[in-house]
């Protein structure tokens, strides 16, 4: 087996409510394969839930990402907000541990108005393939469907947040493309069609293409496809 990932076990300090703990981190990976919509995944260990932290003291959940971490560097998250974003996540179907983690994330940027609608989008989207890897379609749908509003709204929305967040070429392609492959796992074909059609890169619209032709063909069984 191929080494793609390095792991290490780091000292964490909780940015809610400032205990430190260990925790194992990944310090440097290279994907194998991806999914047809776009999410990483490695050999020999689980990307996913390597990139989210619980603290063990307040149960707070947090990804050790710069755009992450200042979101909330500012949100004054009292017990009562934890608890109320817990029974939030109880409200689901059986979700687990580990995706309990990508939610409590989402629900916080959703409670707060200073995130961005991009890292809501990305957010949710984590989420969604965290209940995909844990096999529960039911709630990775769930997730999914917020997702897509979010990125919606940063396509129809020509805000200041989105021209700083994307480049021009990921609005014309990244983001048409993953609207559209989310489109299609939803069974809105027709919207997919319409956004795989805007894309322009090379390299993805062969791919758009491929997409768009399953879902022309209306296959309600639209399970990701794997990309090398
Ligand atoms: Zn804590």
């Amino acid at each position: 087996m191929s080494l793609t990932a390095e792991l290490t076990s780091s000292q964490m300090k909780c940015p809610f409510c400032k205990e430190t703990f260990m925790t194992t981190i990944v310090t440097a990976y290279q994907p194998k394969y991806y999914d047809s919509d776009l999410h990483p995944h490695a050999e020999g260990f689980d990307d996913l839930l390597l990139t989210v932290h619980q603290c063990p003291s307040c149960k707070g959940c947090f990804f050790q990402d710069e755009h992450f971490l200042r979101a909330i560097k500012n949100i004054d998250v009292t017990r009562r907000e934890f608890s109320s974003i817990y029974s939030l996540i109880d409200s689901h179907q059986f979700p687990d541990v580990y995706v309990t983690r990508f939610l409590f994330c989402s629900y916080l940027l959703e409670k707060h108005s200073l995130a961005s609608r991009t890292l809501k989008a990305y957010t949710w989207h984590q989420a969604a393939w965290a209940a995909r890897v844990r096999l529960n379609p039911g709630l990775e749908k769930t997730f999914i469907e917020k997702t897509l509003e979010h990125y919606l709204a940063i396509l129809n929305e020509s805000s200041h947040e989105v021209q700083t967040m994307f480049s021009s070429s990921e609005l014309q392609n990244y983001l048409p493309f993953i609207i559209g492959e989310i489109s299609r796992r939803l069974s809105y074909f027709d919207q997919a069609i319409i956004y795989f059609q805007k894309v322009k890169d090379q390299k993805l619209s062969n791919l758009a293409r491929k997409l768009s032709k399953l879902a022309s063909e209306g296959n309600h069984d639209n399970q990701v496809i794997e990309l090398v």
